[in-house]
């Protein structure tokens, strides 16, 4: 387990090197109709209709919200095809031939900055709607919701953390795009009137730190501070990330926002100066595609919509093409694994793990060693969970309060036994929403 993880570890730090290639724009460009928070929306455009690049061609409708969908490229609207989400489902994907002109939408306009600086915060969250930003580490939450805060924010933190193995992306963004990273920021600071901003990184980043440290000096009345914490998993999320940088303990069951504290992933704050300065959604963004399972792992930048098959010939195909492959998008502790590369790189999709199959391992009896409880960020006691789902046990399901996960992967992980204890986790997050 030990040499393993030494070698995951590697091979993210090479990666991290690596920089990021912008890969040709493939003929054929997938949309999502749907998504895990939106399993209904409507389609604008018909079979032959030509559209522009980031046109709104239809909208995704969630339980609380909606979100628009944009075209990525220029071309011609096929029609549907079914392809896997991230989510594992098989879900209806737009189809566009695209035409390489990368003709732009009239929509997106580049604001001056007089009419900047007239944003009032309100207007801030109607563009931030109106351009579909969302959580782009992953979590797609939608971003507006985020600038309807009531309370008062002081501080702005930006997630540039990373912590799962493997994942290379906002390393690469934050080394190569440095400005509009601080831009970003800025913007929030200004769209909160917040006093302060905190880029948050792990310590060992010392590429970052050196960039960040020099890049400051330029911006000297901006209240902008680099803030390294620690080096463990799982240091970016949110909780761990904010006791980290500002020694505020944020409870269970509490938003950041009470706090005065507002944070938002590295990738997601360069998605809103894009939106902010030049009206423009997310049509592209850092991919690591990575793993055993490949030929030459790789940073790219990738236009939404592409087939995951492009992005993997890209790498060179498949290392022994013989051995089963699994696929994981996002990270290993918390990404999404899928049987096949019958899938898209949609916007929260941050890396492509292909793994040589191993043999599965097997799982034994639990020896109710505790490794789990020890290892669970957040206090629980995932062995009891699973205990409590076995016997479908509904009201010791609830007690033991599964709905605290933040399925960050450790007590699979960290199990004695090989036993997949977040997935009984997962399940009793399910029973614990039944009346
Ligand atoms: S996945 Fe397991 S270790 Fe992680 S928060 Fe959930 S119960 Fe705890
Ligand atoms: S780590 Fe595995 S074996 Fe140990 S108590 Fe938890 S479930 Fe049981």
């Amino acid at each position: 387990m030990i040499a393993k993880s030494k070698y995951i570890q590697d091979r993210k730090k090479l990666l991290g090197r690596l920089p990021t290639i912008n890969i040709d724009v493939p003929d054929f460009i997938y949309i999502a109709t749907d998504n895990a928070r939106c399993p209904k929306s409507d389609v604008y455009v018909k079979e032959g209709d030509h559209v522009n690049c980031c046109e709104l061609i239809g909208m995704r409708h969630g339980a609380f919200f909606d979100q628009p969908i944009h075209s990525t490229v220029s071309g011609t609207f096929l029609g549907f095809e079914e392809h896997y989400h991230r989510s594992g489902k098989k879900v209806k994907f737009i189809k566009i031939q695209n035409d390489h002109l990368d003709t732009l939408d009239p929509s997106v306009k580049t604001r001056t900055k007089e009419e900047v600086e007239a944003l009032t915060k309100e207007d801030f969250t109607q563009i931030i709607k109106d351009c579909a930003s969302v959580g782009l580490g992953g979590s797609s939450f939608p971003t507006y919701i985020k600038f309807q805060t009531k309370e008062k924010i002081d501080t702005i933190i930006i997630n540039g953390i990373e912590c799962e193995p493997y994942v290379t992306a906002d390393h690469r963004l934050m080394l190569e795009e440095p400005e509009n990273v601080i831009e970003g920021l800025e913007l929030i600071m200004k769209a909160f009137s917040a006093k302060r901003g905190l880029i948050c990184v792990k310590n060992k980043y010392n590429d970052i730190k050196q960039v960040y440290k020099e890049l400051l000096r330029r911006y000297p009345n901006s209240n902008i501070e680099l803030c390294p914490v620690g080096n463990f998993y799982p240091q970016g999320w949110e909780i761990a990330m904010i006791k980290g940088a500002t020694g505020i303990n944020v409870k269970s069951g509490e938003l950041p926002a009470k706090y005065g504290i507002m944070n938002f992933n590295v990738s997601t704050v360069a998605g809103i100066r894009q939106a902010i300065l030049f009206n423009k959604p997310v049509i592209e963004r850092l991919i690591a595609v990575t793993g055993d399972g490949i030929n030459y792992p790789s940073n790219f930048k990738v236009r939404v919509g592409t087939p995951i098959k492009y992005l993997i010939e890209k790498c060179g195909g498949y290392k022994n093409p013989d051995i089963p492959k699994v696929f994981i998008l996002g990270g290993p502790m918390m990404g999404a694994s899928l049987p096949t590369d019958d899938t898209i790189a949609t916007k929260t999709v941050t890396s492509v793990i292909v793994l040589n199959k191993p043999n599965e391992e097997k799982e034994e009896p639990c020896i109710r060693c505790g490794s789990c409880v020890y290892s669970c960020p957040v206090g629980l006691e995932p062995v009891q969970i699973m205990n409590a789902v076995k016997a479908m046990d509904k009201d010791r399901v609830k007690k033991l309060n599964p709905l605290k996960c933040i399925e960050c992967g450790l007590c699979t992980y960290s199990c004695t036994s090989s036993i997949k204890v977040t997935d009984f986790v997962r399940r009793a997050k399910i029973i614990a929403k039944l009346p």
